[in-house]
């Protein structure tokens, strides 16, 4: 992903870049200009024949990268920790099921870290959303927030932001979408059987994943940027930066 950022290895000042990827001198650049870290949060889950297990984390880290490039700050690499996944839900296998206590702590201790590295605004932005995770997500915030005053955290998810102009589904024309804008060649539809596709069978939700396009997934990507780099810029504003 480095390559795609033209100033991440170049002269000057980077205004994003992947936190693994950067030296401390680039870091401390990016947070003086914006503090702000990213935690793009998904799941190895199944999501049919078509799609890979890492879809959730693959569309979080996309949107984080375009969310940061547009405002400035870096992007951890993705958490893949699925709770509430559809193994237990509908029993679906290649998939790696983490409990609510354990991504409750993850992200408590990723957000006190981040703070404690003087981030002003931590954003753990989650591809995968059934109720238990945000619950997870949001316990472990929470807890952050009773322990550090002066930086903000928040939970987010690519749902809460498309609107009612794209619906939120699993391994169906949207998310397969945001695969193959943010993975093209990653989606293989050669494995599904015809006909309509159902969750209890094949795990997938939402418009049949053969409507799916990149062009569309560009078009998901501006409505969720249009909608969420306004509200980062407000939270950074809020709180004088
Ligand atoms: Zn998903």
């Amino acid at each position: 992903m480095a390559t795609d950022n033209p100033n991440h290895y170049g002269p000057g000042h980077p205004k994003w870049g992947h936190y693994g990827e950067l030296r401390p001198s680039q870091i401390e650049k990016i947070r003086s200009a914006t503090p702000v870290a990213f935690v793009p949060w998904g799941a190895l889950e199944w999501h049919c024949n078509h799609d890979p297990i890492g879809l959730d984390s693959t569309k979080a880290q996309g949107i984080c990268v375009e969310l940061a490039r547009a405002t400035g700050g870096v992007v951890l690499p993705p958490i893949p920790m699925g709770v509430n996944t559809i193994k237990p839900y509908k029993g679906f296998g290649h998939t790696i099921d983490f409990s609510a206590d354990l991504a409750t702590r993850v992200a408590e201790e990723l957000c006190l870290q981040l703070a404690d590295e003087s981030f002003k605004l931590v954003i753990l932005f989650t591809g995968h959303y059934p109720p238990e995770q945000i619950d997870a997500l949001e316990a472990g915030a929470e807890r952050a927030r009773k322990k550090v005053k002066d930086t903000k955290f928040v939970v987010w998810a690519d749902n809460l932001l498309m609107g009612d102009a794209f619906k939120a589904d699993h391994a169906g024309a949207t998310e397969t979408s945001f695969q193959m804008l943010f993975e093209p060649g990653s989606v293989d539809f050669s494995g599904l059987p015809a006909g309509a596709l159902t969750l209890d069978q094949h795990g997938v939700t939402g418009d049949d994943p053969r409507e799916a396009s990149a062009e569309r997934g560009q078009r998901q990507l501006d409505v969720v940027l249009k909608n969420g780099i306004p509200q980062v810029q407000d939270w950074l504003r809020n709180m004088g930066y």
